[in-house]
């Protein structure tokens, strides 16, 4: 493997690319917006000279991190070369079907497809292409530079040789691979978005209010972060369309998503992104304040 296309630039998508290059592999960043490209450039030198301030790498490995990317806006010549691709395009089940039947009429036939989808099926994914042998999920966790897990998804039909590369690889990047099979949710967000949704049953209930909730679940049980603070940080719109993703797939009721998570979304509160969620934010503040409507 030496050469890789990520597709999509944006959150996930420059981090994703980062750690690729400065593993020495060649990366091609695609994405549909010139402005996200110059965008996702940006941000991987600035978080690079972060880790020069920090002792952890040299300015030459930053010139040679930068001089292992180019970046492009078409994907058909943006795939041609690649061993590999790693597809963080928008969570949309539209986009990443067209994509894989896009990216499969113009990768090399032995090129492995991966998405980094966090809830759509990657068996359906593979299904878009004529190579579901070959199509797997690589699920990285933000910010990709700093956390170690990728959650390995097997799909129905993923082989065990397209599995043991993409393990292997994975580890390369320094990173630690958990090999799961393809039912909603996976691992992690079958397991996190539940506890951040009985989070938010327990605020609606008004068992406790809002830093009470996230005070037990940081001091009892060491997480670092409290699972509503958690919400708005990953968008409060993402995790009601990860526990419809967990309803719909298992048809449990268990995973109804909270009536308080349905009305936030509905009303634009989505979180640290929109200003407001279960906490207010205030650009360039670190301040943490419960929002007004939740307030004692
Ligand atoms: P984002 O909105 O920050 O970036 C998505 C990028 O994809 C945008 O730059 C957009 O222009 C680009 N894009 C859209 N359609 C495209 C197309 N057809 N071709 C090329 N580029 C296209 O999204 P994100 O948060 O980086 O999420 C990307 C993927 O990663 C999603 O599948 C998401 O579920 C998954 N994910 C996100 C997180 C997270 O914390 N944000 C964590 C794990 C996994």
């Amino acid at each position: 493997m030496k050469n890789i296309s990520v597709i999509g630039s944006g959150t996930m998508g420059n981090g994703i690319a980062h750690v690729f290059a400065q593993t020495g592999y060649q990366v091609n960043l695609i994405d549909i917006s010139q402005e996200a490209l110059d965008r996702a450039t940006a941000t991987i030198s600035k978080n690079l000279d972060r880790l020069i301030n920090k002792e952890k790498i040299t300015e030459e490995v930053k010139s040679e991190t930068l001089g292992n990317i180019t970046t492009s806006t078409d994907l058909a010549s943006g795939v041609k070369d690649a061993d590999l691709v790693v597809e963080a395009a928008t969570e949309n089940m539209k986009i990443k079907l067209d994509l894989f039947s896009q990216i499969d009429q113009h990768a090399k036939s032995s090129c492995i497809l991966a998405s980094n989808t966090s809830s759509i099926s990657i068996t359906k994914i593979g299904s878009a292409t004529n190579r579901k042998d070959k199509v797997i999920g690589m699920h990285f966790m933000n910010p990709v530079p700093v956390m170690k897990l990728i959650e390995v998804i097997r799909g129905y039909s993923t082989s065990d040789e397209t599995t043991k590369i993409v393990m292997e690889l994975s580890r390369k990047l320094s990173k630690v691979p958990v090999e799961v099979n393809d039912y909603p949710g996976f691992v992690a967000n079958r397991i996190l978005m539940p506890m951040i949704n009985e989070a938010i049953y327990t605020l609606y209930e008004g068992v406790a209010g809002v830093e009470e909730i996230d005070t037990v679940m940081k001091l009892g049980m060491a997480h670092p972060m409290g699972p509503l603070q958690l919400a708005d940080f990953i968008g409060l719109d993402v995790c009601l369309s990860i526990m419809k993703v967990l309803h719909d797939g298992f048809g449990n009721p268990k995973y109804a998503p909270c009536p308080l998570l349905v009305n936030m979304v509905e009303a634009g509160v989505l979180g640290a992104k929109s200003g407001e969620g279960f906490y207010k934010y205030v650009a360039g503040s670190k301040d943490l304040t419960v929002s007004k409507q939740f307030q004692k």
